[in-house]
């Protein structure tokens, strides 16, 4: 599977596993049988790696290094990718050998869940899985990690291991290949944590909360925004009233009480009622008669012009 890392926030990912530290044989087998399934090619013949992480490109020496005493050549195909090919016939048994593997051609390759029994060996063969054949994407764009493969086998044994560990992953197909794939955060962060990115796990979670808090200010504003335009709508029809009156000449006939109003309301088009009656001294309901009845006496005046 050849892997174009173009999402930094994947590489960070990628470089943060690299930086897990070599412990037990057992994960260093079950990381490299992750790496293995997941590569471009693996079979009796050949194993063929190709990445664009440095990380990853060095860990794989280190890991091959260790666990088989096997230094793998490496090979620059292009300048940003690493191709680590093995042929040799000794070294490819050792390994086929190690993982009790028999079958000649990739694509009945699958997985042996007698390998990675422990929850250790289950977290190092995911991480070499996500290594070779996985990306996430940066949180603040979407929720979305996923690990690609062409074999059918492989990809359906994949989905029981993670499903076991009630992680719910989802399969898609895209072009030949199968793509098993999470869109839930949680998901993301747990498998992240467990392969070893605990600082990107992080910065999903932090991603989460800040659109959150995000979403919520929106919410308030449209809120407030809604609320000012309501009462600067209703501002608006009171002020034409009294403008109406005034032009009419009977702006000076109303009661006086309504005549405060009306020059409370003009000289405070911003305000709210409840603002408005704070500052006359009259209640809300009041000072809303009152303007009200302006507004009628407006529209009376407005249906004896046009009699
Ligand atoms: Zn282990």
């Amino acid at each position: 599977m050849i892997l174009y890392m173009n999402s930094t926030f994947s590489t960070r990912a990628k470089e943060e596993m690299c930086t897990y530290p070599f412990e037990k044989t057992c994960d260093m087998a079950s990381e490299i049988y992750g790496i293995l399934l997941f590569a471009s090619v693996f079979t009796k013949r050949e194993i063929r790696i190709i990445t664009a992480n440095n990380c990853f490109a060095s860990r794989l020496r280190k890991l091959f290094g260790n666990v088989f005493d096997i230094e793998i050549p490496l090979r620059q195909s292009s300048k940003s990718r690493y191709v680590f090919n093995l042929t040799d016939k000794s070294q490819l048994s050792r390994i086929f050998e190690r993982y009790s593997l028999e079958s000649e051609y990739s694509h009945s390759i699958r997985l042996n869940r007698a390998i990675i029994e422990d929850e250790c060996c289950i977290n190092a063969f995911i991480r070499g899985a996500f290594l070779a054949g996985g990306s996430v994407s940066n949180p603040k764009t979407s929720y979305h990690l996923e690990l690609v493969t062409p074999r059918y086998n492989l990809s359906r044994e994949l989905m029981a291991l993670l499903m076991d560990m009630e992680l719910e992953p989802k399969i898609t197909t895209r072009k030949s290949s199968y793509v098993i794939y999470f869109k839930y955060s949680e998901a993301i962060e747990e498998l992240l944590t467990r392969c070893g990115a605990s600082v990107c796990a992080m910065d999903i979670m932090t991603a989460k909360i800040e659109k959150d808090v995000r979403n919520k200010l929106n919410r308030r504003v449209n809120c407030e925004t809604a609320n000012i335009s309501k009462t600067v709508g209703a501002a608006v029809t009171h002020i034409d009233a009294i403008k109406k009156l005034m032009n009419d000449n009977a702006f000076d006939a109303l009661p006086e009480s309504y005549r405060e109003a009306a020059k409370l309301r003009c000289e405070n088009p911003e305000f709210s009622l409840s603002e408005l009656a704070a500052m006359s001294g009259v209640n809300k309901a009041t000072l809303n008669y009152r303007l009200n009845r302006i507004k009628e006496a407006a529209k009376r005046n407005t249906k004896e012009e046009s009699q």
